[in-house]
This record gives structure tokens, C-alpha cells and sequence, in this order.
């Protein structure tokens, strides 16, 4: 019997609320992989690997930036091809759909997206100068909150005057986020278990910047006390929901009688479908273009 949930996350978060099903044999189970019973949960659709290795070479980009190591349009584009090759091998070996994919279309695909970001106001303010003290942070640093480890670490922190400015970076973005301001406020827990960080939410801005049907969008958020109130009860109550769905999926042991995405174009993209039940029903939709 595995522990209870006591992680929280924003991958784990929109798991969750997508699909209990994808959620359980993600984070629930634990002997997937010796099963063999499930496509390989390392699978991931080229979608996804053209946004995972966009990002990767974002913060490529970065590091260099901060070393004031300046990169031409062919070094991004070269560093992305490669990027891009070397995750397809990396994720996409064991192809479950039979289809190879379009290396050509999600480099350019990739190189668009990076682009566009590059131009986009706050990341320019960097790359210009015009920012001058900034830092850039991975999101595997963990902050213990309460009986919570929370993964919450901005992208990129800047200070301007006596203001700390926080920012968070999404390569692809959900069309329905109902809780982006409080899901931007949980950067402020990360603040709080830093020591260099001032402990007042008014000295802080919040910003996400994402990428959403071929355009990057940028929104601010002040953060108050009661904003970082409603983010810590965000993070209790998800946390509470994805432990009575363990006890369920540990009650019950099967995985294919927990509630299922309505979307199809979610489905595209799991390392799950396999023996999925919604996938023969669906067979259709999964064929539309
Ligand atoms: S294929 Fe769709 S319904 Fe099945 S686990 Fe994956 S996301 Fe959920």
C-alpha cells in the first residue's frame, strides 16, 4: 500500500482534473512499468516533445543570456532541431500509434513558438538590458508547506527598485484556467522559503506568461494576504480530492472504472492510452483531423 498523496504540483494539478484514470496510473501505482500491462508511461505524444524540448531550449537560451552569451536565429533553430531529435528518440521510440513523426513540422512548429516568446515584452525587457538583476530556476526545488511538499519555483525572478517580481512560463496552455490567479500565487510559498526573498506580498508582482492558440499572453497579478489565504486552501483541498481518489482506486483496484477525460484531444496526447476503455469508444473522434 503506497503512502498517501502529499505532493502537490501544477503537472500533477491539471493531471488531476483532466483525468482521474491517467492521474492514478501516473501517480497512484507504482508497479506499472513491471506490468508491462500499460503503453511505456516514459511515451510521450511529439506534441509534447516538441513543448518539452522548446522549453529546454528556452532555458538554454537563458543560461547563456545570464552568462551574456547572445544566440543567433540559427543557433536557436540548430540547438532546437537537435533538441527536438534527440527527445523523439529519447520519448518517442516505442511508438505506440504506428505513425512517424514529423520532425520538419514540430521543429518549425518549436522554432515559432521560441521566436514569438523572445519577442514577447517582459522576455525582450531581458535580453535588452533592460532588466538587469534576474535569476532563472528549474521547478525541481521542493518547498514544504505544512504536511505539503509543494513544487511552486517561479521561472524567472527579477528585481526591479524594491520590487521582486516573479514569473512563470507555460509552453501550452490549458484554454479554461479557472484558477490561474491562485495557481501563479503559489510562486509567493516559494518566496517564503527563500531567505533572500523580503516576507511582504506587497513587495511582489506575479506574472504568467503563456502560450495559447498560436500567441503568447502575459497576465499580472498583485497578490494580497487574502490571494495567498485562497492559494494555500487551493493546494489543501487538491491535495484532500487526490487522496479519497487513492482510497477509491486502492478499494476498488481497477483503474479502468475511474472517471475518464471528456476530451479527445487529451487522449492524443496520454502515455495511457493503451487499453484505455474510453479509446474504443472514441474511435472515431480520435480519427478526426
Ligand atoms: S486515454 Fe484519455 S481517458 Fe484514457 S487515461 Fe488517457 S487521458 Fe484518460
Amino acid at each position: 500500500m503506497s503512502n498517501y498523496v502529499s505532493e502537490w504540483s501544477l503537472t500533477r494539478r491539471k493531471v488531476f482534473t483532466n483525468c482521474a484514470r491517467r492521474f492514478s496510473i501516473k501517480y497512484l501505482t507504482n508497479n506499472i512499468q513491471k506490468t508491462g500491462e500499460y503503453s511505456a508511461p516514459r511515451w510521450r505524444s511529439p506534441y509534447d516533445v516538441m513543448i518539452i524540448s522548446t522549453r529546454e531550449v528556452f532555458f538554454q537560451w537563458l543560461k547563456d543570456l545570464h552568462n551574456n552569451v547572445i544566440w543567433t536565429g540559427k543557433t536557436i533553430y540548430s540547438n532546437l532541431r537537435f533538441k527536438i531529435i534527440t527527445n523523439l528518440y529519447k520519448f518517442n521510440s516505442q511508438n505506440t500509434e504506428g505513425i512517424k513523426p514529423d520532425k520538419d513540422r514540430l521543429i518549425s512548429n518549436g522554432y515559432a513558438r521560441l521566436k514569438t516568446l523572445l519577442r514577447q515584452p517582459l522576455i525582450r525587457k531581458l535580453s535588452s538590458g533592460e532588466i538587469r538583476e534576474w535569476s532563472f530556476h528549474e521547478r525541481t526545488g521542493v518547498v514544504t508547506f505544512g504536511h505539503l511538499q509543494v513544487y511552486c519555483s517561479p521561472d524567472i525572478v527579477f528585481r526591479t527598485a524594491n520590487k521582486w517580481h516573479l514569473v512563470r512560463l507555460n509552453f501550452q496552455s490549458e484554454c479554461k484556467q479557472p484558477y490561474l490567479d491562485l495557481e501563479l500565487c503559489t510562486m509567493l510559498l516559494w518566496s517564503k522559503g527563500n531567505q533572500y526573498m523580503p516576507n511582504l506580498e506587497s513587495k511582489f508582482t506575479i506574472y504568467g506568461i503563456f502560450f495559447l492558440d498560436g500567441k503568447w499572453y502575459q497576465r499580472r497579478v498583485i497578490p494580497s494576504q487574502r490571494m495567498l489565504q485562497e492559494t494555500k486552501q487551493l493546494l489543501e483541498k487538491d491535495v484532500h480530492h487526490m487522496n479519497v481518489l487513492r482510497d477509491y482506486f486502492y478499494r476498488t483496484s481497477n483503474i479502468d472504472t475511474l472517471p475518464l477525460t471528456k476530451s479527445p484531444m487529451y487522449c492524443k496526447r496520454c502515455p495511457y492510452k493503451t487499453n484505455c476503455p474510453v479509446f474504443g469508444d472514441r474511435q472515431d473522434d480520435f480519427n478526426k483531423p
